[in-house]
């Protein structure tokens, strides 16, 4: 990959135009190739998306230390224990037990986890997520987790270009957001994690002050074989 690759001026441009919102940039590196991901590491970017266990574990082994690896999207329970030593942060908690084995395996590691919830809010598909029932008896039991740290939400909004549709979604999760805004905890300011490539700049609009962002960086996926 050479420096005039238009990704990677795209990135710079971006990580600019986000950082001046406080906006966080994770960059989505799944099915990436390690070069690729190397490369923006060295332009400084230190936050990065997975979604398949084997895959972060075995990035996280190679890349530098420093990375922080956030791992998005649905998680098996019987994989959290391979993916936690290497993990910064898992978005996309969907389920209580789910929570409950992060926080029993956390302990175990001796390490003190920040999670965020994943809210469902898109209409238009099945999505992976809470409503709004069960995130509400998750954070009634907050207390009872100590080593996990629910630092915000996360959703993802319809695949649609009805902005208006995907806008009213991201406002949805925004509103939730700012309910339980004083409890969450974590390391870092309350994350509301909303906005992919397609509709960052509508979450954005909408609040979102962390975005997960692949395709548009490292270019089109290549699907995983
Ligand atoms: C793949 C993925 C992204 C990034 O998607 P792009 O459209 O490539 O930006 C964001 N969030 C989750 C949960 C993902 O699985």
């Amino acid at each position: 990959m050479s420096a005039t690759d238009p990704h990677m001026d795209d990135f710079t441009l971006l990580r600019d135009q986000l950082a001046s919102g406080n906006v966080t940039l994770v960059a989505v590196s799944k099915i990436q190739p390690i070069q690729k991901i190397q490369r923006l590491y060295e332009l400084g970017q230190r936050d990065f998306g997975e979604n398949y266990v084997q895959e972060l574990v075995e990035k996280a082994a190679i890349l530098p230390a420093d990375i922080r690896w956030h791992f998005i999207g649905h998680l098996q329970s019987n994989k959290v224990k391979q993916v936690l030593p290497a993990c910064y942060m898992i978005q996309g908690v969907d389920s209580l037990r789910l929570l409950k084995e992060i926080d029993k395996q956390a302990g175990k590691a001796g390490k003190k986890i920040t999670c965020l919830l994943q809210v469902f809010i898109a209409r238009e598909e099945t999505k992976f997520g809470l409503d709004e029932e069960e995130l509400a008896l998750i954070m009634q039991q907050q207390q009872s987790f100590t080593n996990v740290s629910i630092g915000g939400l996360m959703g993802m909004a319809s695949f649609s270009d009805d902005g208006e549709k995907v806008g009213t979604e991201f406002a949805r999760l925004k509103q939730l957001f700012d309910l339980y805004r004083e409890r969450f905890s974590g390391e870092q300011a309350p994350v509301l994690s909303m906005g992919m490539s397609g509709d960052y700049q509508l979450a954005i609009q909408n609040g979102s002050n962390m975005v997960r962002i692949g395709s548009l960086l490292f270019g089109a996926r290549q699907n995983k074989s």
